[in-house]
């Protein structure tokens, strides 16, 4: 059984980890879907889909479970996005998402969905973590230490500040 499990990863973070730990228990193989894989150096969207590939992977050494990282571009046409998706990953029985819009295209489309329990929400979120790098704010400890590496080797503190800057 193959799950699917779709995210930006603008950072990757904890609440990620601990929902792809909680899927390698429940499948044989997982498909890691990188969204919105054409966009980065804007605020909400700072890392390219090389990067992420970088930090999923890097952070994903343990998981005892086979995986593929699949970036996807995104469709402008939310009816047609789950048979794109498709078109892109290897075949998968399962969708894990706990994002409303996903979890609506799936089952529209006849795809089982289930969504995994979230992790401390009100700090494990990208949007708390980028806004924290932005602030100065401690931000390390909500992210594998893997993501601290990446992120310090392409130089994505300086890089979120810059493009966040007014000329
Ligand atoms: P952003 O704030 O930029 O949207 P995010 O934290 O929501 O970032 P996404 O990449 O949008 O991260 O999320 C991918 C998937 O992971 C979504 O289905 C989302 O619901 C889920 N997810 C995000 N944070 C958590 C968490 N803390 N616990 C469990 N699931 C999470
Ligand atoms: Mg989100």
């Amino acid at each position: 059984k193959r799950g699917f499990y779709i995210g930006r990863f603008q950072p990757y973070h904890n609440g990620h980890q601990s929902v792809l730990e909680h899927i390698a228990g429940k499948v044989d193989e997982i498909i890691i879907g990188i969204g919105s894989a054409q966009l980065s150096h804007h605020v909400d969207n700072p890392f390219t889909a090389g990067e992420r590939v970088l930090m999923i992977t890097r952070a994903l050494t343990s998981l005892g479970c086979p995986y593929y990282v699949i970036p996807i571009e995104d469709l402008q046409r939310n009816a047609l996005w789950v048979a794109h998706v498709r078109s892109m990953a290897p075949p998968f029985d399962i969708c894990y998402s706990s994002n409303p819009l996903v979890v609506r295209l799936f089952r529209e489309a006849g795809c089982r969905v289930q969504s995994p329990a979230m992790y401390e929400r009100e700090i494990l979120s990208g949007t708390e973590i980028r806004r924290r790098i932005l602030a100065g704010e401690p931000w390390k400890k909500l992210v594998p230490p893997a993501i601290v590496q990446v992120i310090k080797e392409i130089d994505g503190e300086k890089r979120l500040r810059q493009i966040a800057m007014d000329d």
